[in-house]
């Protein structure tokens, strides 16, 4: 067997077709809903194929796949170490479409709380049965699992306090239980760690952010080995969330940069950190590079880099950081994160803003937190404008 390559060789080549129509250099977009057959008997092995395997080497509807879909799976499942993946039209359509394929009536979750808010509602309105356990507390994890638990789901790093999963302990307690561990790691991205190296047994990512890189298009993805992925397969086949050819092929072309990128959110994100620890306006920053961070060591020793978000809270209340983050200047104010431009927010008015101030404590939202998402602006920019900013918080 060749030897794996290196990061940034995967993710130029990595998953693409050796050969493509009309000898292009890159995957071409593949812009049909329909793939015809030339006579029944193709057609049939077709059918042949999907109901031996769960999938065909070739196309039949656009719901079922699209080969710039398949090349950026491809892709993705080399960068992460995995056997298949399955692309959706978002991060919470892979989300939901894995957790309802996994799980069946009388089936019981275990998630951690920290983690992105419509992952939350879906596990709460939704599915109904599962419990909830506070992240980083593994006796509480292995209290939750009962027999019937299916699934353990947990975010690493999570939303927003960038809490460090201990995957191996993790995936101790789930399989003990006969469970199976789904990691959300859209935070870290391959770069920074492949949780199915450390035993997880399905990862997956919201595209949208760090992999396609740019702000501009919608993904999710789920990838693990083909045992669990042909039933999500099925489920996405009769939930209708699968990627857009058009976005597949902007995520193709956004992860071939994703190893200078991540090296470069690295690296920024570990010097804002830095420059905000002590900061006499600023009360706390998670950043799992940062020593005092309750998950640092297990980050060191589990991690690359930590990326480019860093949650910080300010000196004062809700007024306080919302001054903070009106005197910015660079970072506009917006949810997600993972692209060129740099974005703010302040959780507790923007993602958690129809939370009365005692539910949102309850979740441990902090009104004072302010979640800061790097772009690739230099560095120096973004500290100098985040250090003309707390001054003038100071100040006022
Ligand atoms: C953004 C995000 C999601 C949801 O993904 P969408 O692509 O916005 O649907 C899920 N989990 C995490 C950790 C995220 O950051």
């Amino acid at each position: 067997m060749q030897p794996e390559r290196g990061f940034s060789t995967q993710a130029v080549h990595g998953g693409e077709p050796e050969r493509k129509p009309w000898s292009s250099l890159t995957v071409p977009i593949a812009q049909t809903a329909v793939y015809t057959f030339d006579d029944t008997a193709s057609m049939l092995q077709y059918q042949e194929e999907v109901h031996r395997e769960g999938r065909a080497s070739r196309e039949e509807y656009g719901r079922y796949g699209n080969p710039t879909q398949h090349a950026a799976e491809a892709k993705l499942a080399a960068l992460e170490g995995g056997e298949s993946a399955l692309l959706f039209a978002s991060g919470m359509c892979a989300i939901t479409s894995t957790l309802l394929a996994l799980l069946s009536t009388g089936d019981h979750l275990v998630m951690t709380d920290d983690c992105y808010r419509r992952t939350r509602t879906f596990c709460l309105e939704f599915l109904q049965r599962f419990g909830v356990v506070p992240a980083g507390d593994y006796e509480a994890l292995a209290q939750a699992v009962r027999p019937t638990t299916r699934v353990i789901f947990a975010e690493s790093p999570s939303n927003p306090y960038l809490r460090v999963l201990d995957i191996p302990r993790a995936v101790a307690i789930a399989h003990d239980a006969g469970a199976l561990l789904l990691v959300d790691s859209t935070f870290a991205t391959p770069y920074n760690v492949r949780p199915l190296d450390l035993g997880a047994d399905l990862v997956v990512h919201s595209t949208t952010k760090y992999l396609s890189g740019h702000n501009d298009v919608l993904g999710g993805v789920v990838i693990g080995p083909w045992q669990y992925l042909q039933k999500i397969k099925d489920a996405r086949g009769t939930l209708g969330g699968v990627i857009s050819p058009h976005a597949a092929y902007l995520l193709l072309r956004g992860l071939k940069t994703l190893g200078l990128r991540m090296a470069h959110y690295n690296e920024v994100g570990a010097r804002i950190a830095a420059f905000l620890h002590g900061h006499p306006a600023v009360e706390r920053v998670h950043y799992p590079g940062l020593p005092g961070h309750p998950d640092h060591a297990v980050a060191r020793a589990q991690m690359r880099g930590f990326a480019g978000v860093v949650s910080f809270e300010v000196r004062g209340g809700l007024e306080a950081a919302s001054r903070v983050v009106d005197a910015l200047r660079i970072p506009r104010i917006g949810p997600s994160f993972g692209g060129p431009e740099s974005l703010v927010i302040q959780p507790a008015l923007q993602s958690y803003y129809d939370l009365s101030a005692e539910e949102r404590a309850a979740l441990g939202i902090r009104d004072n937190l302010i979640r800061y998402a790097a772009g690739l602006e230099d560095p120096d920019d973004l500290i100098a404008d985040l250090d003309q900013a707390l001054a003038r918080a100071i100040a006022s």
